[in-house]
């Protein structure tokens, strides 16, 4: 994860960038405005930590043409606690959260965490698709050839860890690790009896058959499987 630190006070600058960096992060630290917007506009972060109160350029105006010319990496403004205005304005601009200075670098850290996590959140995907199979996942709903398939939790579990896995052979423990708990037992045939029942509700009455068994190493979901029996 990288991210870009605007601030013009070196104590300051120099102690978020060295925290941040301890904390696993990749940090570039621009110490005015006109640095950080080259900065922000010619590379990619994943978060810039903005200080409001810089020369050249301020926070304001390197927010606002960030936001103008297309550049949406998330921005968490840093700005005086007499400032009230400030947060109003800052959000406005289109920025995602603040902080008030003087601030316990611990919050800083979890701000930075939770909109990173919210950012990529943002990026999932929220529908599934292979051939004319379709995963809604916000929705809960699955569809083929634009007919609705009746899944229970466990179906529809297993069908997204297929599906985003396309192509892909997913052997029999790591499907059970990841839908069902641990201490499931693999050497049970419940994942055969699962995927048949998955099978025969997704691939049964169609052409194109999407889920195929590996003989010796698992399932795999993809249009054309050449191996699969
Ligand atoms: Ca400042």
């Amino acid at each position: 994860m990288k991210l870009l630190l605007v601030e013009d006070e070196p104590k300051t600058g120099d102690y978020l960038k060295q925290g941040l960096t301890e904390a696993g992060f990749v940090v570039d630290l621009a110490r005015d405005g006109w640095e950080g917007w080259e900065l922000a506009r010619t590379l990619p972060y994943d978060l810039i930590i903005l200080d409001v109160m810089l020369p050249g350029l301020d926070g304001w105006q390197l927010l606002a043409g960030l936001r103008r010319t297309g550049v949406n990496t998330p921005v968490l403004f840093l700005t005086a606690r007499d400032q009230v205005d400030d947060r109003v304005r800052g959000l406005e601009l289109g920025a995602d959260d603040y902080l008030i200075k003087p601030f316990a670098f611990a919050e800083l850290l979890a701000r930075v965490r939770t909109l990173l996590r919210r950012s990529r959140a943002a990026l999932e995907p929220t529908l599934l698709k292979v051939a004319d199979l379709e995963l809604d996942l916000r929705r809960r709903r699955a569809m083929r050839a634009g007919r609705r398939i009746d899944l229970t939790a466990k179906e529809f579990a297993l069908l997204e860890l297929l599906m985003r896995h396309t192509g892909e052979v997913l052997t029999r423990a790591y499907i059970a690790s990841q839908v069902w708990d641990m201490n499931f037992d693999s050497d049970s045939n419940v994942i055969d009896v699962a995927v048949r029942r998955l099978r025969a509700k997704v691939d049964e009455g169609y052409s194109a058959r999407l889920i195929h068994t590996v003989r010796g190493m698992g399932y795999v979901l993809e249009a054309q499987h050449p191996n699969a029996a």
